[in-house]
């Protein structure tokens, strides 16, 4: 089965060019000023820009966390995901603790497999070291594992600075890549006693406890780790001008530092946890917190230089009944946003359309440079003569306002409800096949595991 795209605008890193795209099976087999194949079945995007898939290196489907589970599984998550025009995630497998890596891997494997409406991959955390774990490094590439998560705080899951070098020696020999949560535990922890004796429970105890001279404190260490090991790192959901100075220093010295931020720190402020409206406010936690106008400025900027590689988003939904645990004790309130369903339109809109950044930025930002990255391109993440025919069709004309009750992700809010956007996706088609049509999501549960390669960003 053949089909050809006639009459759109494909877009690449390096810009937009006028191009017909002809689709055999799964893959894309030529791109050109001017195709014309009787055979094919033609569909006209004549106005509309044809994007590469876009690709979420940072969801968390299915996971247990703050003694509930994420509102939605692979099932719900990756239908959110095709409906924002996310073609492929790679969501974080996360052994549970004293478990193996490839306990892990079989857990992560057996939430996903039949039930993943789009393609996915996944980082594996390390949330401990010991031999076994050294060995089985060698085992995650072999399962086409390339790329690894390190937290510097939560209890659970930390690790301190000298388990972090040598985890990120080991990675270093395979040529992995390894992202890391950037905020110091031990200050918040004592600002989180401190809090709570003084009684102040609310949710604005969330932000203040966790200021971003703390993540920026956690991203310079971790970056003098990096460092000692002469090892290139990834900074996951990075929120503040704070850390971003800090992976400046870096880079001045010469270290290669890849950074990550999410829709949420371009677009959502913190004064949302002063709000009078509790569950408003609840619906904003997350780690590290919402941060200022000034910080999202400064993001906007470094994203239009070039100086974060990739827009993820951290997609981590609860039901507002799961928020509600943590009405009195902010610490109790389950941390996360949902956001796979919206990302690219609010890129789009708030990037783009209002000229902040521009449509080459925002396709290296969603699809190219996570696809480099982590080890799927050309694979993933362009358009181009034998790469996946993962396709977003965009309408620029098709304005329309976000909402809740259109959405199929499980959260039954999103942070962005009234937010009207620049532009729509048309369409998303997955290796070849139609998944969404005008906000209606057809992809059954054929998602395909993707076994990734060394990063070439
Ligand atoms: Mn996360």
């Amino acid at each position: 089965m053949k089909r050809l795209f006639k009459g759109g605008t494909v877009v690449s890193g390096r810009g937009t060019k006028r191009a017909d795209v002809l689709v055999e099976g799964e893959k894309i087999i030529a791109v050109a000023r001017c195709i014309n194949d009787a055979d094919a079945q033609v569909i006209d995007v004549s106005g509309m820009l044809l994007m590469p898939g876009f690709i979420d290196a940072h969801t968390h489907f299915d996971l247990d966390v703050a003694g509930t589970t994420t509102a939605d599984d692979f099932a719900s998550g990756s239908m959110a995901a095709l409906r924002g025009g996310t073609t492929t995630v790679i969501d974080f497998a996360c052994p549970n603790k004293g478990e193996t890596l490839q306990q892990g891997l079989a857990l992560w494997r057996q939430k996903a497999e039949g039930k993943c409406c789009c393609d996915y991959g996944f980082h594996m955390t390390i949330d401990d070291w010991n031999d076994t774990i050294e060995r089985q490094i060698d085992e995650m590439y072999a399962a086409g594992i390339s790329s690894f998560k390190m937290y510097m705080t939560y209890p659970a899951m930390m690790l301190d600075d000298e388990t972090i070098y040598r985890a990120l020696k080991k990675l270093k020999e395979k040529g992995g890549i390894c992202g890391v949560h950037c905020e110091n535990s031990g200050v918040i922890n004592a600002l989180t006693a401190e809090a709570k004796s003084a009684g102040a429970m609310g949710v604005g105890s969330h932000y203040r406890t966790r200021p971003d001279y703390l993540e920026a404190e956690a991203v310079a260490r971790l970056l003098r780790i990096a460092q000692a090991v002469d090892v290139p790192v990834v900074i996951v959901h990075l929120t503040c001008t704070a850390a971003l100075r800090e992976v400046e220093n870096a880079r001045r010295r010469g270290q290669k530092v890849y950074v990550e931020t999410c829709p949420q720190y371009l677009l959502l402020e913190q004064s949302a946890y002063d709000s009078d409206d509790w569950i408003h406010a609840a619906r904003h936690v997350c780690a590290p917190p919402l941060r200022t106008p000034s910080d999202q400025r400064v993001l906007w900027a470094a994203l239009r230089r070039g100086e974060i590689q990739t827009v993820s988003t951290d997609h981590c939904s609860f039901t507002t009944e799961q928020k509600e645990r943590g009405r009195g004790d902010f610490t109790a309130i389950p941390g996360g946003l949902p956001g796979v369903e919206t990302r690219g339109e609010l890129l789009y809109s708030a990037g783009v359309a209002t000229r902040r950044i521009s449509l080459g930025t925002m396709c290296k930002v969603l699809s190219e440079n996570p696809a480099k990255l982590y080890g799927m391109y050309p694979r993933k993440g362009t358009i181009r003569a034998g790469s996946d025919a993962d396709i977003v069709v965009y309408d620029p004309q098709a304005d329309h306002m976000l909402r809740a009750e259109e959405m199929v992700g499980r959260a039954g809010y999103t942070p962005y409800e009234g937010f009207i956007t620049r532009g729509s996706i048309a369409q998303v088609w997955l290796r070849g096949e139609l998944a969404v049509d005008d906000g209606t999501v057809l992809a059954h549960a054929n998602g395909k595991y993707i076994p990734r390669g060394k990063c070439n960003l």
